[in-house]
């Protein structure tokens, strides 16, 4: 990276930015402040010259009397008494004017015209003069003056004006604070730019080691971690990574699971279906035979496309694809329906499929898939009851209800069949996860054959309708599994 990119990148950074705001923040402040000790050092001397000036004008009426109507007449001497405050100095200015407001006569620093406006002087009196602030030009520069004017009086008529002036900041007090104020204003800002920047950077330096951790994790590496100990906003931020990451590497862990046992289901069926009719080929054979390898290709066949649907269908849900078409259903209806058409399945088995109470249950659902949902449970109660034995209970019950107090219905299909272990109970909803993997080989004849999808469907379906499934179950004693819908409030 050059210069001039690097320079780039550090104005357009947070830090910088950040460094430049507090300066601007801190540079109006200062100002500000100094501004206002300016003014109120004005003030201050204003005040304090304004007293010198009173005492010099008490000073002249003493000295040349009370009436000062005709002052040119007696002189008003300037002293060069230095230090005492009442005497006129050297640099103070005195001017006499007319009554129309002429210039009479000039003593002082200055003997030119000073340009003074008298029309403000007129509201003036003798107790309380008139003041004016006037920017003169000497010898040293430009010099603020101030100046009090009264009104002379001559027999009760009007005598002219009289103008005392005074420099109103002779030592250069003002001039010295001005200059210090700019130096300590400069100096605070370039410090303290240098201070923010190093804080914003030091603040920032997380930020950096998150892009660059960041950076380093790949799709095949999620299991890296932030681990920043901080509990401030950056802490915070890192916090939310770690989480989402941990969310990411358990979503493809799931995504890697199931691909590893989609291809092991599908495999079996693959190798029977190979071994079946490459021995059948290997040599001329009865019709029999052939015809004994074909009703195993079909059956295997059927079993993978089951497979493939139902694969099928969850990656749908996954996708949020799965196309509902909602609408207000009697879950009872449903549930009568497929007690219907599964009632020869269960009687073929020796099965009781019968139905307890089934009041009406509306919810708002999509019919095809509740419907799936239904047949599901009902298929799996009347697959494992058929393990049991023909002198043990063979019976399978469908009811529905709605809770006594919440607006919820719900659905119940309850089995005599073997149970399901406890320590299984937790798993059942999982993908693939069947209780015991030996007795669903679909070449033993004697056990049900089963993905270990279903019920992972029926919770994606339950689950899209707002719903919730619960199983209770112990070995031995038969299976309830109950799923709970919010109920379609009629309006
Ligand atoms: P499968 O296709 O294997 O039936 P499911 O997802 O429907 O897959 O069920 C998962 C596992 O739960 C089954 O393998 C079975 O062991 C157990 N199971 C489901 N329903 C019942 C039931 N009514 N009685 C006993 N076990 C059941």
């Amino acid at each position: 990276m050059n210069i001039f990119n690097r320079i780039n990148l550090l104005l357009h950074s947070i830090r910088f930015r950040l460094a430049l705001w507090f300066e601007f923040i801190l540079a109006i402040l200062l100002i500000g402040f100094s501004g206002m000790l300016l003014y109120m050092q004005i003030q201050e001397l204003q005040a304090e010259t304004l007293i010198h000036l009173e005492s010099k004008l008490e000073n002249i009426e003493k000295t040349f009397g009370a009436d000062t109507a005709n002052p040119q007449q007696q002189g008003f001497p300037l002293s060069a008494n230095d230090g005492d405050d009442t005497s006129l100095q050297k640099e103070d200015v005195l001017a006499l004017y007319n009554p129309d407001g002429s210039l009479q006569k000039m003593w002082g620093a200055f003997t030119d015209p000073i340009g003074l406006d008298l029309s403000s002087v007129s509201k003036g009196d003798e107790h309380n003069p008139a003041i004016e602030l006037l920017t003169l030009h000497n010898a040293a520069g430009r010099v603020q003056y101030i100046f009090k004017v009264v009104p002379l009086n001559s027999k009760n008529a009007s005598a002219g004006y009289l103008a005392i002036g005074t420099p109103l900041d002779p030592s250069g007090k003002l001039g010295r604070l001005f200059v210090t104020l700019i130096i300590l204003i400069g100096s605070t800002l370039l410090i303290s730019f240098a201070g923010g920047f190093w804080l914003a950077d030091r603040a920032m330096r997380p930020v950096k080691t998150i892009a660059a951790k960041a950076r380093s994790i790949s799709e095949t590496d999620l299991s890296q971690r932030f681990n920043l100990s901080t509990k401030d906003e950056i802490g915070q931020l890192a916090e939310t990574f770690d989480s989402m990451l941990a969310r990411l590497e358990s979503a493809f862990a799931r995504q890697r699971q199931f691909t590893a046992d989609a291809s092991h289901e599908l495999r079996t069926p693959l190798t029977i279906v190979n071994l079946e009719t490459a021995r059948a080929l290997s040599a001329p054979r009865p019709v029999k035979e052939y015809q004994r390898v074909l009703q195993i290709v079909q059956s295997e066949n059927e079993l993978m496309s089951h497979l493939v649907g139902d694969m099928l269908t969850l990656a749908r849900m996954d996708a949020h694809q799965q196309s509902l078409h909602q609408e207000p259903l009697d879950l009872s209806d449903l549930a009568l329906d497929v007690v219907e058409r599964l009632a020869p399945l269960a009687a073929r088995q020796e099965i009781k499929l019968e139905t307890g109470d089934l009041p009406e249950v509306t919810i708002f659902g999509d019919r095809q898939s509740l419907t799936q949902m239904l047949t599901n449970l009902v298929e799996n109660a009347i697959k494992y009851t058929a393990q049991n034995g023909m002198n043990q209970p063979r019976h399978i019950l469908v009811e529905a209800g709605t809770h006594p107090t919440q607006p919820l219905g719900w659905v119940r299909v309850s089995d005599s069949g073997p149970g399901i272990p406890s320590e299984h109970l937790a798993h059942l909803f999982d993908r693939f996860y069947r209780v015991d993997e030996s007795r669903t080989q679909s070449n033993d004849a004697s056990s049900p054959t089963g993905s270990g999808l279903g019920l992972a469907i029926v919770e994606g379906i339950a689950k899209l309708h707002g719903g919730s499934i619960e199983v209770k179950s112990t070995l031995g004693n038969g299976s309830i599994f109950e799923v709970i819908f919010p109920l379609c409030i009629k309006t």
